[in-house]
């Protein structure tokens, strides 16, 4: 059973923390590209190179750069049980080529989890950070950039029906705590794991149906 989630929301929105808790908790893997992005940086790697000056500026990387890479790593066997996206898609052709390739492998996304904060409290947060990109300068233009090109998102995603907004601006555990509340309904039993119901196999089905009717109904 999978899970497919899409963290959504501006730099400094707590989209890294809640994806490590995600992924912790339901045991999939949290897909950042910023940090697969600056781990090629620092290793020197030739995609590093191509991509360190984009970084610094706060600028995004070329759209096919981002989804080739995203594209490999939804290939890998661990994200067969789900996964989570932080920070894919920043772009309308980002998002297009992700329904592209969830829908050849038949499995949509569960829901676009949009942290909402106002862009004043990311200044400050992001001020507190100490990455190469959070200086002052570059986080306005990257605010910017997530104006432009990531927002038109929130209504891409609306119109599928998959936008759950969450107030990002509650400390990091009451951010978790409405997740979980948005995930749950989502979900269906089995085994007594959380699990998601857009693909249910038929044991799980037959199983579920059991409990509820008795048997009777199977
Ligand atoms: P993040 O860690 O998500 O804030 O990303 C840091 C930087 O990596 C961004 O400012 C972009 O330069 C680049 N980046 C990360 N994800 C993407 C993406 N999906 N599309 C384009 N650029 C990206």
């Amino acid at each position: 059973m999978g899970m497919d989630l899409v963290l959504l929301g501006p730099p400094g929105s707590g989209k890294g923390t809640q994806a490590a808790i995600l992924s912790q908790k339901y045991r999939i893997p949290a897909i950042s590209t910023g940090d697969v992005l600056r781990a090629q940086v620092e290793a020197g790697t030739p995609l590093g190179q191509r991509v360190k000056a984009y970084i610094d500026r706060g600028e995004l990387v070329p759209d096919s750069l981002v989804v080739d890479l995203i594209q490999h790593r939804l290939s890998d066997p661990d994200t067969q049980q789900g996964f989570i996206l932080d920070g894919f898609p920043r772009t309308v052709p980002q998002a297009q080529a992700l329904d592209s390739m969830l829908a050849a492998l038949d499995r949509p996304l569960d829901a676009v989890l949009y942290l909402q904060v106002d862009p004043q409290a990311v200044r400050e947060r992001l001020g507190q950070r100490h990455r190469g990109d959070d200086l002052q300068g570059v986080i306005d233009h990257r605010l910017d950039v997530f104006l432009q090109q990531t927002a038109p998102l929130i209504s891409y995603y609306q119109a599928q029906g998959k936008l759950k907004l969450i107030d990002g601006a509650q400390p990091p555990e009451a951010v978790a705590a409405s997740i979980d509340e948005v995930i749950r309904p989502l979900a269906v039993p089995s085994f007594g794991e959380a699990s998601f119901g857009h693909k249910p196999n038929v044991s799980q089905v037959v199983s579920d149906e059991n409990t509820k009717e008795n048997g009777s109904n199977a």
